[in-house]
């Protein structure tokens, strides 16, 4: 079979069962083509993305800015690698810093990529800066987090389905209850050793659990007071997801380092960055950390355009309205359901909980109906189910898939 023949969706599937990895385990809909808000099937179906890939896609599918500028940089230089320097680079890296209020940025290619290298500079500065003996920097992190898939990320992790059978495992971490500050200030008190505190603002992977009010503010103090890095994880709340730019916005909060992904290049291309003041960042000197990619011309300038958009068709603020009317409007639905739990969130990073326990299959097969109505979401687990529309969304687009969802949770209902 030539590789650009049109496939059919069972063409494809079979594919990537029989030669792919089964590291995933996708809902059965292949797709072709994106547009704002929209995604095609290889058949033609038309269907809403409400996954946004996982938060990456905000600014809408193939952004014509993104993509213009994606277009234009590929066709210049693309790669130059960090062993000289390039035109771009330096652009992006005042462009993001102004962007987001700090000194300096170290960017990098995936999610998991800029943890990591948050991680690293934290203990770095604690060594150096902060004073702690050697190998004894500890980080800590907050139960059921989700950081990523490196072996060290998954050191801290509690989902077994992510660790089994991967160890050793990396030291040094200490985990904590989410939404616990009594957990916080306890730990901070009793290990002085403790470099960092990292979090995400709210945890997407997890189901969507939006701390309590005054937790981030409140936490990022505890770690000022005992001189402790505050890391935020904004890979999947930032850039406008949440309706603010950043999730600890809305407490102004600013993280010593903050963590960026996905939407940073709008899903057009693997970008994410670190940002820190001086006094933290110059603890990486030569030699300390790189990647080939990271940083190269083609990230910066897709970078700079997906930020632009942000700003300019101001998506922050557009989440922060569509998010209070898609739970007000299911908060309605809610309170006659016997299917649908509770719907929770902030902007347009939301999730239900399925009446059902955990390891149902109740919130899969939803998905399924809801693909079969024309709108695309995922559980994050057996019983609960994300919804995460790219940004770029208009209110009768949002209303019109409320519809489908309020249908598709109907049946369910008379089938209960
Ligand atoms: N941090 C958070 C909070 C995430 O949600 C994710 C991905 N879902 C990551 C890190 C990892 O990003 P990536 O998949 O790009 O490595």
């Amino acid at each position: 079979m030539a590789v650009l023949d049109q496939l059919t969706s069972q063409q494809a599937i079979d594919l990537e069962n029989k030669y792919g990895a089964h590291n995933y385990h996708p809902l059965p809909v292949v797709l072709s083509r994106g547009e704002g808000v929209y995604v095609w099937d290889v058949e033609g179906k038309r269907y809403y993305d409400f996954l946004s890939a996982y938060s990456a896609v905000n600014q809408g599918h193939c952004h014509p800015v993104i993509v213009n500028a994606m277009v234009k940089q590929a066709q210049t230089l693309t790669l130059t690698s960090r062993a000289f320097y390039n035109d771009m680079l330096g652009k992006f890296e005042a462009y993001a810093t102004k962007y987001f209020g700090y000194d300096k940025v170290l960017p990098m290619n995936t999610g998991a990529e800029a943890v990591e290298t948050a991680l690293k500079i934290c203990r770095k500065w604690a060594y150096e800066v902060k004073g702690i003996a050697d190998h004894q920097a500890e980080i800590i992190v907050c139960k059921n987090n989700f950081h990523g898939r490196t072996t060290t990320i998954i050191s801290f992790s509690n989902d077994p389905v992510a660790r089994k059978n991967f160890g050793p495992f990396t030291e040094g971490f200490i985990k904590i209850e989410y939404d616990n500050l009594q957990a916080l200030e306890d730990t901070l008190k009793n290990h002085p050793n403790v470099a960092g505190f990292l979090v995400e603002p709210i945890q997407g992977e997890a189901g969507v659990y939006v701390p309590s009010e005054g937790y981030l503010s409140k936490a990022k103090a505890l770690c000022e007071q005992y001189n402790v890095l505050f890391m935020a994880d904004e890979v999947q709340t930032g850039i406008g997801r949440t309706g603010k730019l950043l999730a600890v916005d809305h407490e102004n909060v600013k993280p010593d380092i903050l963590i960026l992904g996905k939407a940073l290049s709008g899903g057009a291309y693997p970008v994410s960055a670190v940002l820190a003041a001086d006094a933290i960042m110059n603890v990486i000197q030569p030699g300390n950390h790189g990647s080939t990619f990271g940083g190269n011309p083609v990230a910066a300038a897709v970078a700079m355009a997906a930020l632009d958009v942000i700003k300019d068709e101001h998506l922050a603020e557009n989440a922060e309205k569509l998010g209070q009317i898609f739970r007000s409007e299911l908060n309605a639905y809610i309170k006659t359901s016997s299917i649908v739990q509770l719907v929770r969130g902030k902007g347009l990073l939301n999730a239900i909980v399925i009446n059902d326990d955990e390891y149902s299959d109740t919130a899969w097969n939803i998905c399924l109906a809801l693909r079969d109505n024309g709108l695309l979401a995922k559980p994050t687990h057996g019983n609960i189910i994300r919804f995460a529309p790219p940004l770029v969304m208009t209110e009768e687009q949002l209303l019109d898939c409320v519809s489908i969802i309020k249908r598709t949770l109907q049946q369910f209902e008379t089938n209960s």
